[in-house]
C-alpha cells in the first residue's frame, strides 16, 4: 500500500532547498561515483576524485560515451530551436526526478488549491517510437515518461489520473487523440479536477478545435456512438467502452456552447469542479497566456515547472503568483547545476560583435553561488527573483531561450524581445484581430538585410491596421545595435508578412512528422535559413506583406 503524504513531500523539499550547497556536493559526488567506470570519466583522469572542485579541473571533454548505468531509452528534443531533435539519454534516474519534481510541485499547489479525488483531463500525447542504430527505443522525453508505470503511480496519488485511456494518448493520430481527450473528458465532466497540458499551447489548441467540433461530441454522447472520424480501432474500441448513450449531458454541454460568449469561459462552464489549469506558461508559451485566460475565465492558472529532456530544473513553488511572474526553485539533488553569469559589457558600441552587445559570459558558477538580484544567470538564461523565499536554493524565472535571436549583424534581439514586440504591435489590431500566433525570420537575401515578422491573425485586418502594425514591431526593438543600423540604414525596414489561417497547423504537423510530439512543442520564434521547409510553409502561405515606415520611407 502506497502512502503519499503533502506534508513530507514538502518537508522533504525543505530540508533539501535549505542544504542546497551539501545537496549538490553529494548529488555531484553520487553521479561521478554511479559512473566512475563509464569510459567517459576513466579518460578524464578523475581517478575517483568526486569532488566539485577536480570535477571542474577534468571535465572538459565532449566524448559521447557518457554513463556508467544502462541508458534505458532516448529521448528526442523538441527540436523547435534547431528545426531537428536532439538525441538525449534517458534512464531510471531521470524518471525518479520527473516524479519528485511533479510530486513537490503538486505538495505546494494542493496547499493552496486543494483538489478532491477525481480526474484530470490531461492534454497529452505521445511521439512516434522509432529504434536507433544501437537497438534503444527512441521518442520524447514525456512520452518516456507517459509510457512508465510509475507515471500512473505518481499520477493517482497526486490524484491527477487522465480522463483518456492509453490508447488515446499513444494513438498514432495526434487529431484523433485530441478529438477523444475532450470526449472523455466531457464523459467524465463532473470528476474533473484539472486541466493541464505539457506546455500550455496543446490547451488552447485543444480549445481551438473544440469550437468546430462540439456539435460532433455532443451527438456522440447522446448517440453513445463515436464519431466515424476516429478510424484507429485501437482508439475506437477503447473509447466507445466509455461511451454510453447520455442525452441530458448532451442537453446540457448544447446549452452552454450555445450560450457562451465566442467561448469565454468554457472550461469553467463545462467542468464545472475543476479547480485550476495547469500546464507549463512561461517562456515561449507566454503569448497564448491571453487566448488561455479567455477560455479559463474566472479558474486560476498554474505555470508548471521548469525541465528539459535533459533533465529537470526546478519546481514552481509558489504556485498562486501568476504565470508571468513564476518562479522554480532549484532542486539541488536531481543533478549538478552550474550558472553562466552573463554580465552587461560597459561599452555597447557599435563596432562591437555581436555576440557581445549583450552580455559577457564570466566562468560557471555553482547553484549556491548565484546571487540574488544579480543580472541573468544562465542555464539557458534564468534570472533571480529578489526576495526569494528559500535561503539557500535559488528561485529562477524564464526569460527566454538564449540560443533564438533575431540578427542581422550588430543587432541581437531574443525570443523575449520578439514577444514584447508583437505583444506591443498586437495592441493596435482592432478589438476583433487577434494574434494567434507568430514567428520571425532574418532575410539577408535582401541589400541590406531585414526582419521579417510572420503573423497568422484570426480574421483579415485592414492595411492601415497593419502598416500600424508594422511600424511598431520596427520601433519596439529597441536594442542599441538594431536602432543604430536601421537609422544608418544598415538594417532595412522591418517586413510584417500576414499568413494564411492554418498556417502555424502546416509548421505543427511538419514537426509531428519528424517524430515530435504535441506535447512538447513549442512554435520556432526564429526561423533561420537551415529550416528550409518552415521557412517554405511560411512563404507558400503569405497573403499579405506590409513594410514599416517608421525610421522614413
Ligand atoms: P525540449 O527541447 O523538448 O527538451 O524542451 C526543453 C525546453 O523547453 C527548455 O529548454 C525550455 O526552452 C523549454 N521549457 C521547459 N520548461 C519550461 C518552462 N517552465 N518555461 C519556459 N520554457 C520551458
Amino acid at each position: 500500500m502506497r502512502v503519499f503524504s503533502l506534508e513530507n513531500v514538502i518537508n522533504e523539499f525543505e530540508v533539501l532547498s535549505k542544504d542546497a550547497g551539501r545537496q549538490q556536493t553529494e548529488t555531484l559526488r553520487w553521479i561521478l561515483e554511479q559512473n566512475g567506470e563509464a569510459e567517459y570519466l576513466q579518460s578524464l583522469g578523475l581517478a575517483g576524485r568526486t569532488d566539485p572542485e577536480s570535477f571542474k579541473a577534468c571535465v572538459l571533454d565532449t566524448s559521447p560515451v557518457l554513463t556508467g548505468k544502462p541508458i534505458t531509452s532516448i529521448s528526442l528534443s523538441s527540436g523547435t530551436t534547431q528545426g531537428k531533435p536532439k538525441f538525449v539519454p534517458f534512464n531510471d534516474e531521470l524518471l525518479q526526478s520527473t516524479m519528485q519534481i511533479y510530486c513537490t510541485s503538486f505538495a505546494f499547489r494542493n496547499r493552496e488549491y486543494p483538489i478532491g479525488n477525481g480526474k484530470a483531463l490531461q492534454f497529452i500525447y505521445s511521439s512516434k517510437r522509432v529504434t536507433t542504430k544501437g537497438g534503444l527505443t527512441a521518442r520524447t522525453a514525456t512520452s518516456n515518461v507517459f509510457q512508465s508505470e510509475q507515471f500512473k503511480h505518481t499520477m493517482k496519488d497526486i490524484q491527477s489520473q487522465c480522463c483518456s485511456p492509453d490508447e488515446v494518448i499513444f494513438g498514432p493520430d495526434f487529431q484523433q487523440s485530441l478529438y477523444c481527450h475532450l470526449l472523455c473528458g466531457l464523459i467524465f465532466s463532473d470528476e474533473v479536477q484539472t486541466i493541464s497540458s505539457t506546455f500550455a499551447h496543446s490547451i488552447v489548441h485543444a480549445f481551438g478545435t473544440f469550437e468546430h467540433v462540439w456539435e460532433e461530441l455532443c451527438a456522440d454522447i447522446r448517440e453513445g456512438v463515436l464519431s466515424s472520424r476516429i478510424t484507429v480501432p485501437s482508439i475506437r474500441a477503447a473509447v466507445s467502452k466509455l461511451l454510453r448513450p447520455n442525452p441530458s449531458l448532451a442537453d446540457s454541454i448544447h446549452n452552454v456552447c450555445v450560450r457562451l460568449s465566442n467561448w469565454y469561459g468554457v472550461i469553467p462552464e463545462l467542468w464545472p469542479n475543476a479547480k485550476y489549469v495547469y500546464g507549463i506558461m512561461t517562456g515561449s508559451m507566454e503569448p497564448y497566456l491571453k487566448k488561455l485566460r479567455h477560455y479559463a475565465g474566472s479558474l486560476p492558472l498554474m505555470s508548471a515547472d521548469y525541465g528539459s529532456s535533459e533533465g529537470w530544473i526546478g519546481a514552481n513553488v509558489n504556485p498562486s503568483l501568476p504565470p508571468e511572474l513564476a518562479t522554480f526553485a532549484v532542486l539541488p539533488n536531481i543533478g549538478y547545476f552550474e550558472f553562466i553569469p552573463l554580465e552587461k559589457s560597459e561599452v555597447q558600441d557599435l563596432e562591437k560583435s555581436a555576440s557581445t552587445i549583450h552580455y559577457i559570459e564570466a566562468e560557471p558558477i555553482g547553484l549556491t553561488e548565484v546571487e540574488v538580484g544579480k543580472e541573468p544567470v544562465s542555464i539557458q538564461v534564468g534570472r533571480h527573483r529578489e526576495g526569494s523565499r528559500l535561503p539557500s536554493t535559488p528561485e529562477i524565472q524564464f526569460v527566454c531561450r538564449r540560443s533564438l535571436v533575431l540578427s542581422i549583424n550588430i543587432d541581437k534581439n531574443t525570443e523575449k524581445d520578439l514577444q514584447l514586440a508583437v505583444e506591443a504591435a498586437a495592441l493596435l489590431a482592432e478589438e476583433k484581430v487577434e494574434v494567434v500566433d507568430f514567428t520571425s525570420h532574418a532575410d539577408t537575401s535582401t541589400e541590406p538585410g531585414h526582419y521579417v515578422i510572420y503573423w497568422e491573425l484570426s480574421c483579415d485586418a485592414t492595411e492601415e491596421v497593419l502598416r500600424a502594425c508594422c511600424n511598431c514591431l520596427d520601433l519596439s526593438f529597441v536594442d542599441a545595435g538594431y536602432v543604430g543600423s536601421r537609422k544608418v540604414g544598415a538594417i532595412g525596414p522591418l517586413e510584417l508578412r500576414v499568413v494564411r489561417r492554418g498556417t502555424f497547423q502546416t509548421i505543427l504537423h511538419h514537426y509531428l512528422g519528424l517524430g515530435a510530439a504535441v506535447s512538447q512543442f513549442k512554435t520556432p520564434r526564429f526561423v533561420g535559413l537551415s529550416n528550409s521547409t518552415v521557412l517554405q510553409i511560411l512563404c507558400r502561405n503569405v497573403t499579405g506583406c506590409t513594410f514599416s515606415t517608421a525610421y522614413g520611407p
